[in-house]
């Protein structure tokens, strides 16, 4: 994985990971938060801006150490603590070892951010191997699922559990035919879980952004130059223009939201 947080790249696009001008108002006061994916692109964004807004963090991430320290640095910044768990998501060992690692230290926790997932390069149907369909399934929902149940526990009641789908959720993608088929499932899951954990008045949303300048995208996007531009803004988002919808998902500011997707993707795309 190549990143720069810090130096901009001659494209002019470069992920922010948190506005100059967020203040925070405390609105995750002595809060708690696993986020999955939260070392880096979208989820380090939201871990940060958590942090500033007073929550404690827990991040699952799967391999990239020097983000996730990165990370670490950014929330202890903000006077908040931030516990690092490394390793695969789709691992039911692993999975049992964060959880025993979050009682541990906390005994329960308030927010989950399923955040983590995978995207394979652009693929055509006929060239799509079943070991492709089956890891990009096994990770971005299959674990999602999973991780929920076993997070059931921990959670209090009355805690947020945040999820993040996608625009190809609602469009398709002509070449991410398993990745958006996978979306497509999260957004159902999220409406299917925000019914099923009503009585526990745990509130299940979600996030659905279009394109964001996240390593992810670097990864797959051979013309990143070009990435978003067709969006009505013309450009792509910043993961810091996605965060802020999950502090509001998180927050009290959204106690009667539940089932429900923000899309944060620079405008509807104009058809015709
Ligand atoms: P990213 O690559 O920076 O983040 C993905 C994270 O998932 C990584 O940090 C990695 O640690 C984690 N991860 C992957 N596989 C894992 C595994 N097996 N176990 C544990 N952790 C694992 O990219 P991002 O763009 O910030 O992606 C975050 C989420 O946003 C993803 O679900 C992605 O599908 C979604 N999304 C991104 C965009 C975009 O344009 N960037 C658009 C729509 C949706």
């Amino acid at each position: 994985k190549s990143k720069s947080l810090s130096k901009v790249p001659k494209d002019g696009l470069y992920p922010e990971i948190i506005r100059k001008n967020y203040l925070g108002s405390k609105k995750l006061l002595n809060k708690k938060a696993i986020i999955s994916g939260g070392d880096s692109g979208i989820g380090q964004s939201v871990a940060v801006h958590f942090a500033r807004e007073g929550a404690d963090i827990a991040i699952v991430y799967q391999e990239n150490d020097k983000d996730a320290k990165e990370t670490q640095k950014l929330v202890e910044k903000e006077g908040q603590q931030c516990i690092l768990m490394k390793g695969d998501i789709s691992k039911k060992t692993f999975r049992t070892k964060c959880l025993e690692r979050v009682k541990k230290q906390w005994k329960t926790f308030d927010i989950l951010v399923n955040n983590a997932g995978i995207q394979f390069p652009k693929t055509n149907i006929e060239k799509i191997k079943d070991e492709q369909i089956k890891e990009t399934f096994d990770i971005n929902i299959i674990s999602m699922i999973s991780f929920t149940r076993d997070c059931l526990d921990l959670i209090k009641k009355g805690g947020r559990i945040i999820c993040t789908t996608s625009v190809t959720a609602y469009r398709g993608s002509d070449h991410l035919i398993d990745y958006s088929a996978t979306k497509g499932a999260i957004a159902t899951f999220i409406r299917s879980l925000s019914v099923n954990l009503a009585n526990q008045k745990i509130l299940v949303n979600g996030v659905a952004p279009g394109p964001i300048w996240t390593p992810l995208v670097k990864e797959t996007f051979e013309d990143i130059a070009s990435f978003g531009k067709d969006t009505p803004l013309k450009r792509a988002g910043q993961p810091s223009e996605v965060a802020p919808a999950y502090v509001f998902l998180a927050s009290e500011d959204s106690s009667f939201i539940t089932g429900e997707i923000i899309h944060i993707n620079g405008g509807d795309f104009v058809g015709g």
